[in-house]
């Protein structure tokens, strides 16, 4: 039995302390309220420890030492294959060895309290802890309380899977070895970087999706990608299903496919996409239920309430993965800087009902804007709609595309290839997209997702005059080809 705790009450209640959970809180505390995060692992969350940070320092010494190998003058000097233990020990730096001392002393600096422990909604502003210490904690929220609590894994209906021993994208990102062989089910952002990271660290790698690889993206900017997986050694089986998963006695896994054929390797990533984890959180307990899929899932508004909340103020709020809404670190923080700005304006008077486009308290730039990269190399960079989605979602668009060839992608390494595209809203004259394939594109992208929040005219953006000799000036090539 757990001690009987007393009740404390906060302005906040924030249960879930990732990135998004630490931006709401901050931003709270920033406009004068109380705030306390409960949290059952480690404060930073999956992107700090177990997802951005260790992937992206994974994949970025191959990027490096690859870059140099296609420039002239300088592959000549690279004489050695990457150095796997040293990638290894400062993917470790960047996830501070698993420890979340400097997140911790960021919120006691901060002013936000702290709850290590699990917890859960008992009832209208009301929080339950069990403490990781043993102890219980009741927790009242004043104004509202916030689920920050991220998303949890797919499980792929794949016979014998329950009874392997397979990685996630935990066990990969944290890997302690390079495995030999490796088999990635699935062909999403994360299966892609992390098979071309373990590739290069020296893995026979094989991708195994069910259909083509990095789907939601053009498909000239995926196939660029695909040529850069396949020229690292990566043996791409996309529109391929996995249909079984056995335990050889060496410790080996082998993966059955549809075709009939079968991968033999040390270890299987599983990678096929997320849901919000909303389960054990005691929504059931205010009203909600889960859906046909068996899992729960919360609609919220533009400042990230919960549609539906019950009882007679607006106090539960959903933001980052588990709103469900797109699951990347720099858009949840944007969820939250909105969300934590409206619980402040709503506490105070001053925001009644919705607030308006584009203002401090509305995720705006959900319906419009949202940028994402794939860090591989080369990488894909892309924000707002597609052509596809665009027309999908009724806009009289066009698009314009072309290979990026230009003076600073020919000088960048020898035989570049890239490609670019604008979306256009023919009725408006302004940009709805943008997507750009290459190496070291990603940098390009921010100059498109200002180009389509602030809804430049394409005739002011011809004024944006791009400097010589950068990759940038590809800007102007589309320009000019879509008639400028
Ligand atoms: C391999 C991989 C690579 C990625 N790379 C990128 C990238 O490069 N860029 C990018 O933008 N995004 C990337 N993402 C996505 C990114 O990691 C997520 O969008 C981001 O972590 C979401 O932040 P969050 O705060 O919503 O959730 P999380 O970071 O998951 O944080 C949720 C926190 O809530 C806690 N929690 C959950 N339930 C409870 C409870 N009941 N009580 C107490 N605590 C609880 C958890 O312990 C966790 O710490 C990647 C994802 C993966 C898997």
């Amino acid at each position: 039995m757990m001690p009987e705790a007393a009740e404390r009450e906060f302005d906040v209640v924030v249960i879930g302390a990732g990135a998004v959970g630490e931006n709401v809180a901050g931003r709270v505390v920033q406009a004068g309220l109380s705030a306390v995060m409960v949290e059952a692992e480690l404060v930073g969350g999956e992107c700090s420890y177990w997802a951005c940070m260790p992937s992206k320092a994974l994949l970025r010494p191959g990027t490096a030492l690859h870059g140099a190998q296609t420039t002239p003058g300088a592959k000549e000097a690279v004489t050695r294959t990457l150095d796997a233990a040293a990638v290894l020990a400062r993917r470790n730096y960047f996830t501070s060895n698993w420890q979340d001392d400097s997140q911790v002393s960021w919120a006691e600096d901060t002013g936000i309290e702290l709850v290590r422990g699990h917890g859960w909604l008992t009832g209208p502003k009301a929080v339950e802890v069990a403490g990781l210490d043993g102890a219980q904690h009741l927790l009242r929220a004043r104004h509202a309380v916030v689920l920050a609590t991220g998303s949890t894994s797919n499980n792929p209906p794949i016979e014998g899977l329950e009874d392997v021993q397979v990685w996630g994208t935990r066990e990969a990102t944290s890997a302690a070895e390079i495995p030999e062989r490796l088999t990635v089910l699935g062909g999403g952002v994360a299966g892609t970087e992390l098979a071309q990271a373990f590739a290069r660290l020296g893995s026979s790698v094989t991708l195994v999706a069910r259909s083509g690889l990095l789907g939601t993206f053009p498909e000239e900017a995926a196939a660029l990608v695909a040529a850069g997986l396949r020229a690292d050694g990566v043996t791409l089986r996309l529109h391929t299903a996995t249909e079984r998963i056995s335990a050889n006695e060496d410790g080996t896994l082998t993966v059955s496919l549809g075709d009939g054929t079968t991968v033999t390797a040390e270890k299987v990533l599983v990678s096929t996409g997320r849901h919000p984890a909303l389960e054990g959180l005691g929504l059931e307990s205010v009203g909600f239920e889960p859906g046909e899929s068996g899992h729960l899932s919360l609609s919220t508004d533009t400042t990230g309430l919960v549609e539906g909340t019950p009882g007679d103020d607006d106090w539960l709020y959903a933001v980052g993965d588990a709103a469900g809404k797109n699951l990347f670190t720099h858009q949840g923080k944007y969820e939250a800087r909105a969300t934590g700005d409206a619980i402040a304006a709503r506490a105070k008077g001053g925001l009644k009902g919705a607030p308006g486009d584009w203002t401090s308290c509305a995720q705006t730039a959900n319906q419009h804007a949202v940028p994402s990269v794939v860090f591989t190399d080369p990488e894909l960079a892309s924000v707002g709609r597609t052509l596809e989605t665009a027309r999908k979602d009724g806009y009289n668009a066009s698009s314009v595309e072309l290979p990026i060839q230009v003076a600073g992608s020919s000088l960048h390494s020898e035989n570049y290839e890239g490609w670019a595209q604008l979306v256009v809203d023919e009725d408006r004259k302004v940009l709805l997209g943008a997507t750009f394939a290459g190496p070291d594109v990603a940098e390009l992208l921010h100059a498109a997702t200002i180009a389509v929040v602030g809804e430049v005219p394409l005739d002011r953006l011809w004024h944006a005059v791009p400097s010589y000799p950068t990759i940038s000036e590809v800007w102007l090539r589309l320009l000019e080809k879509y008639g400028l």
